[in-house]
């Protein structure tokens, strides 16, 4: 008999009950004890859900981040989040999120860093750690989850992250070096396998997904050192690894002596085979054959092909579940009534996934008769995808195989473009401009979702929308801003405004995934061949300009960005996706030049985000993410002035791509890195135009003009002050008028200053 089970469950709530009950907690609307029940009641109902499982995971769910639950359980908070305020759960959430000064307590407390959980959209609050880092065993979260699921009759598997993912996943502030802290850790690790044992969990699954990075002998090593010291016989301990390929660390990983290993069976397909046959007769295999990262049915027959030799070989050892853990899609299908329902029958959530792990589990059980109906009834809905007009459009395809080379090149090179803009633009030396958004008010928001609803028609709405773009350019002008933008109150997001334009897209009503916390994205479906039946940006940015004879930049969404931040194709690889987005941006950025739009914006905020894990691999993603970017942006005159943001602060491994996009001008995030960060540009010579970000508009203060014009000097170190510009580091959208309004106009005295020498 086939096993089944989970390796997580997505904990936000199927209406996103978990965020609302967090903010209400921290708006102090709400008290400790109903945040926990509603904790509770989601538990309850995901372990219903999951109930037909052979093994449901425990100790997934999180009131904030399933990272800094493990450094709570290592007893591994920062000190400056402990302290006498509050309970155990205010330390917890003032280590995620820190305290402002001004809340009623004195000092402000620095948040936990934040970053990417590998190379999925999920952000984990960093552990922090030095060489005097000490752990201490709190179990005590894992086994109240543990109680409680037994008391509700759950097959329950409690999940920890791993002790050599942990120390992966965090970093020394000291400089030492974390892998030095193995040792120390894994007694702990050992007292907390015991202890779980020792509260009724057969199984323990422990998570070990820094197995699929590149990992030196170092590290290599510590998985060895770990491994054998937690060896025991109880619990019976599954090692989990998924979001890649094993690699070179395939036979590292089979001969760790654990009782069985998970495999991501839809990354590393071309794995199971060598995994199956390397791994020692004793130790189960539990293969991810249902994708826990995209939204698309599972092709069951196909599955069922080439699982049966599989499970004839390994009989009882195989195990199936979905690849990761399904945080990373939303929770159900059912409620999305409004979706178009051909493409509904080609979708999966969290719920339906599970059903496709029980589905196979029971065709290979009890064979593939017993289970006929719903194979016949996938099959259909596969061929019907695989078939759709709607996917493939023989004009999109005609276009991208017409693409030439020759279309992601720019006239001339940067130094003679920079020359005609500058003699069509006039531009003070140090320009000020802010990155796109301004703030986006409630108003604004109501007024979007009223029109969206229906209750407010079309013409109100583009009265009222020009109605704030107008402020907006009165204000920018007074301001005394150097080029303008409209302020972007039509979009709700940088993402979703374009989707929405582009055939090929389609959107949910309730498919949230969690970012970080209680924050949550929808993140569109492309589907199908991407087309744009109609300019997206042209009219509102023909009317902003039509209103001041500053230049008013077009803003645009990149190609790479708007596809890693989608559910994506799985019927085409991600660069044949990006081309068809590459393509209709390239036809926005060309309309919008005939408009008279002299200077155009190409937000590439999430191309770093969509780095594969494997450092091998980077080359080949840069070369077409890059080539998509030049391709959408470069079909202009010499005298258009491109701009790209990207809203991070890590360019030193990717500096070489990025003078690849010869955009005229990149805005990036730098204020708080005291422009260290623009050395990448300086060592590599970098040799266009750029916006080191010198107002963080992620705090709510005012920055000072010393402040601004600190940094700006510094940055001149570095780079030619004539290749200078100054702006905010990112959009201004979540800020409010209050806040922007003395920055910028600190921001444009600064850059006067600066001027007058
Ligand atoms: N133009 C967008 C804005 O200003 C850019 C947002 C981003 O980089 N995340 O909001
Ligand atoms: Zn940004």
């Amino acid at each position: 008999m086939v096993t089944t089970h989970n390796l997580g469950f997505p904990r936000i709530g199927g209406h996103r009950e978990l965020k609302f009950a967090l903010e209400a907690y921290w708006a102090g609307q709400q008290s400790e004890q109903a945040l926990a029940e509603t904790a509770s009641a989601l538990r309850q109902r995901h372990w219903q859900q999951q109930a037909q499982l052979d093994l449901a995971p425990v100790g997934d769910f999180s009131l904030y981040d399933q990272v800094l639950d493990m450094s709570v359980t290592l007893g591994n908070l920062p000190d400056r989040a402990k302290g006498p305020e509050g309970s155990e759960l205010d330390a917890y959430f003032r280590a995620a999120r820190g305290r402002g000064a001004n809340d009623s307590a004195c000092c402000a407390i620095a948040a936990g860093e934040m970053t990417k959980w590998f190379d999925t959209n999920y952000h984990y609050i960093v552990p922090e750690l030095n060489a005097d880092t000490e752990f201490t065993l709190n179990p005590d979260r894992l086994l109240a989850e543990l109680a409680e699921a037994k008391a509700q009759g759950v097959q329950a598997k409690p999940v920890i992250i791993g002790p050599v993912t942990y120390l992966w996943l965090g970093k020394t502030t000291d400089g030492s070096n974390r892998l030095d802290l193995l040792e120390r850790l894994l007694p702990v690790y050992a007292k907390l396998l015991e202890t779980l044992a020792d509260a009724g969990a057969d199984w323990v699954q422990i998570d070990e997904p820094a197995l699929v990075t590149d990992l030196d002998a170092n590290w290599r090593h510590g998985f060895n050192l770990a491994y054998h010291q937690l060896k025991s016989s109880r619990p019976k301990v599954l090692l989990a690894t998924y979001f890649g390929e094993l690699r070179d660390n395939l036979q590292l990983a089979c001969e760790l002596p654990v009782a069985g290993i998970h495999l991501d069976a839809v990354s590393a397909a071309n794995e199971v085979n060598r995994v199956a046959d390397w791994l020692p007769t004793h130790k189960v295999l539990s293969l991810g054959v249902v994708n826990g990262r995209n939204v698309w049915k599972t092709d069951l027959e196909a599955q069922l092909n080439w699982l049966e030799p599989l499970h004839e070989k390994l009989a009882k050892r195989l195990w199936l579940a979905p690849s990761c853990s399904l945080l990373h899609v939303p929770v159900d299908l059912a409620p999305e009534t409004e979706l178009d329902p051909e493409i509904r029958t080609w979708l999966a959530f969290a719920l339906q996934k599970l059903e496709e792990v029980l589905v196979l589990s029971q065709a290979l059980n009890e064979g593939r008769d017993t289970v006929a109906s719903i194979l016949a009834e996938n099959r259909a809905a596969i061929d019907r995808r695989l078939n759709s007009e709607r996917v493939i459009n023989p004009r999109v395809r005609a276009a991208v195989a017409a693409i030439k080379a020759c279309q992601g090149q720019r006239n001339s090179d940067y130094a003679q473009r920079i020359a005609l803009q500058q003699q069509k633009l006039q531009l003070p030396a140090y320009p000020t401009t802010t990155i796109g958004s301004f703030p986006q008010t409630r108003e604004i928001r109501q007024a979007r979702l009223k029109f969206r609803k229906g209750d407010l028609d079309a013409q109100t709405y583009k009265a009222q929308m020009e109605g704030e773009i107008e402020r907006c350019i009165r204000e920018q002008e007074m301001l005394g801003l150097d080029v303008l933008v409209h302020g972007e109150p039509e979009r709700n997001d940088m993402v979703e405004y374009f989707g929405e334009q582009l055939d090929g897209y389609a959107f949910t009503r309730f498919g949230w995934v969690q970012s970080y916390g209680s924050r949550c994205v929808k993140p569109p479906i492309l589907f199908g061949d991407i087309e744009r039946p109609n300019a997206m940006t042209v009219g509102w940015i023909r009317y902003a300009q039509s209103l001041t004879d500053k230049p008013v930049k077009g803003m645009l969404t990149g190609p790479v960005t708007i596809l890693n931040w989608s559910f994506v194709r799985d019927d085409q690889p991600r660069r044949d996706s990006c081309l068809q987005l590459a393509l209709a941006i390239r036809q926005e950025v060309q309309d919008l030049e005939k408009a008279g739009i002299r200077i155009i914006q190409i937000d590439e905020a999430a191309l770093r985000e969509g780095l594969p894990l494997r450092r091998s691999d980077w080359e080949s993603y840069l070369e077409w993410a890059i080539n998509c970017f030049r391709l959408a942006a470069n079909g202009v005159d010499d005298t258009t002035q491109i701009h790209t943001h990207m809203c991070y602060s890590e360019f030193n491994d990717i500096i070489e791509a990025i003078a690849r996009m010869d955009a005229d001008v990149i805005t990036i995030e730098t204020s708080r890195s005291d422009m260290e960060l623009l050395d990448a540009f300086k060592n590599f010579e970098y040799p266009n135009d750029i916006g080191p970000g010198v107002y963080d508009i992620h705090s709510p203060n005012t920055p000072g003009k010393d402040h601004i014009s600190k940094l700006m000097k510094l940055a001149a170190e570095r780079i030619p002050a004539e290749r200078l510009w100054v702006n905010p580091d990112c959009g201004l959208k979540t800020r409010k008028w209050e806040e922007v309004l003395p920055a910028l106009e600190t921001m444009v005295a600064a850059a006067r200053e600066l001027r007058a020498g």
